[in-house]
């Protein structure tokens, strides 16, 4: 597999300017498959002029050439799917399933902002005084600078390029260290199919903190678009403010999934497995918290038991397992300490609770008698356990649910009226109801609360790269 592992600026594969590099590691088997570049302080301050000298051409490039590059990107995604998937595999570990799960997503991003690129919406008024005509025209906001997490790395790549190349915005790309090899794949995408140089930048500098500071601080860069954790996101919010820069947030979660008295405990198991499982549990949206009705709880459990049973796990590349591996070794063990803290607080462990010993493999785990407030209760567990809590009233478990600083995502099983009921009541920007997955390029992905500002995907998510310009004539 031609894996590409050098810096794109300007539109040219280059190695960073130190000639320094960091391994790139396979969490399955810890080999390394790849040293990709270091981005030094020249890299970072080339790939903002290169972005700032294309801004002005690529804003003006018509928006249908816009759209079609986009699509045409699509196209190669979709034929070289498996290629795309195997990528994701090795450096995040992910089953082969996931991957390919991702991959279809991601790839769904540049179809839809394609498809966005020329519906750009404008505004014509007039003024109540009656001395004048407003027209609101939508601009792009300019350089623009993403950076990425590790989990889904090319569905959050393509979420933040697909609504930025189609507003006309100039882009550098951060993808976390764990995963550059998907970016750089998606980057040289954009690249055969002919976006020009400049307008797409790849880097990944060391330190990252200072250097995408140096970045921001730039009167060039006009936007900040990250997803990742909310204590780096906090961090990053204060970094913009030196230059006022605009910023959309996708930050952590916390998600609650509520099972109520009345939901069918088939479709509850089958949406919870979903919900908890997806990418291995390393995910912003899944399930973290289980607050289960007690009348349901006990068959809940087993059924939810006896579906874990069936749960294989082992390498990606091996297409038949379903759960892969975490990241890294470190991810492994953060999660191994959080289920030997829970059980310290009362937890009983039904299945799994099993580390692997080679590789960064965790069993998928099952826990009963969770306390509402525990450590594992209040932290993103980002693996595959399922830590359940036992309610007796539907006010206590709305309580509980939004007893949280994050507000991203819930979930509820129950009957459909009164699930929508509690739905209403949630404290986050995205609820499920009766579904263990939500995620749609044509619905506003997003968060309340500390898991973020602005709306990624669907028709808002490019109203994240424009600005309104009001022009004022005579009436
Ligand atoms: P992270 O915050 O550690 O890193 C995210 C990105 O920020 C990486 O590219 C990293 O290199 C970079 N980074 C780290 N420190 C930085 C700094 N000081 N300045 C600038 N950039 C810095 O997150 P992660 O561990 O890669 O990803 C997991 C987190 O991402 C979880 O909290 C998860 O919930 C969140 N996430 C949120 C969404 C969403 O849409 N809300 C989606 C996926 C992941």
């Amino acid at each position: 597999m031609n894996l590409l592992t050098d810096l794109f600026i300007d539109g040219r594969w280059r190695p960073g300017s130190a000639g320094r590099r960091f391994d790139v590691i396979d969490p399955a088997d810890s080999s390394t498959i790849g040293r990709f570049a270091i981005a030094t302080e020249r890299d970072c301050l080339d790939a903002v002029d290169a972005a700032a000298a294309a801004q002005p051409g690529w804003a003006a490039t018509a928006a249908r050439e816009r759209s079609e590059l986009l699509r045409a990107a699509y196209e190669i995604l979709t034929d070289e799917l498996e290629v795309f998937a195997e990528i994701m595999v090795r450096e995040n570990g992910k089953s082969w399933a996931d991957a390919i799960g991702e991959a279809t997503y991601a790839k769904e991003f540049f179809r839809w902002f394609a498809e966005e690129a020329v519906r750009v919406p404008g505004d014509y008024r007039l003024s109540p005084s009656g001395d004048k005509r407003i027209i609101v025209d939508r601009q792009p906001i300019g350089v623009s600078l993403l950076i990425t997490p590790w989990n889904f790395p090319a569905a959050m790549a393509t979420r933040k390029l697909g609504p930025a190349l189609a507003a006309g915005c100039t882009t550098i790309l951060k993808p976390a260290r764990e995963t550059p090899l998907t970016a750089a794949y998606v980057v040289e995408v954009l690249r055969r199919v002919g976006v020009p140089p400049g307008v797409v930048n790849l880097v990944t500098p060391v330190p990252t903190g200072p250097l995408v500071k140096l970045m921001l601080d730039r009167p060039e860069v006009r936007k900040l678009s990250f997803t990742g954790s909310t204590e780096v996101g906090r961090d990053l919010l204060h970094a913009c403010a030196d230059t006022v820069v605009s910023a959309s947030m996708e930050l952590g979660g916390n998600a609650p999934l509520i099972v109520l008295p009345g939901a069918d405990l088939d479709e509850a198991v089958a949406g919870a497995l979903l919900a908890k499982m997806r990418n291995g549990g390393s995910a912003c949206t899944a399930a973290n918290r289980f607050y289960v009705h007690s009348s349901i709880h006990d068959e809940f459990v087993r059924r939810m038991d006896a579906a874990l049973a069936e749960v294989s796990v082992g390498s990606g590349l091996d297409r038949s397992n379903d759960l892969g591996a975490l990241v890294s070794v470190a991810e492994r063990d953060k999660i191994a300490s959080l289920v030997d803290a829970a059980v310290v607080d009362g937890a009983t462990v039904v299945r799994g609770g099993r580390a692997s010993a080679e590789g960064a493999f965790y069993d998928a785990t099952l826990l009963t008698d969770v306390r509402h407030g525990s450590t594992i209760n209040v932290t993103e567990i980002f693996g595959p356990v399922t830590a359940v809590v036992r309610f007796d009233h539907v006010d206590e478990a709305v309580r509980m649910a939004n007893d949280t600083v994050y507000g991203l995502m819930a979930y509820v099983f129950g009957e459909e009226r009164e699930a929508i009921g509690v739905a209403r009541r949630l404290e986050a920007g995205m609820v499920a109801v009766n579904r263990g997955v939500v995620s749609d390029p044509a619905a506003p992905f997003g968060g309340v609360k500390q898991s973020g500002l602005g709306r990624e995907g669907s028709s808002e998510g490019i109203l994240e790269f424009l600005e309104e310009k009001y022009i004022a004539l005579t009436a």
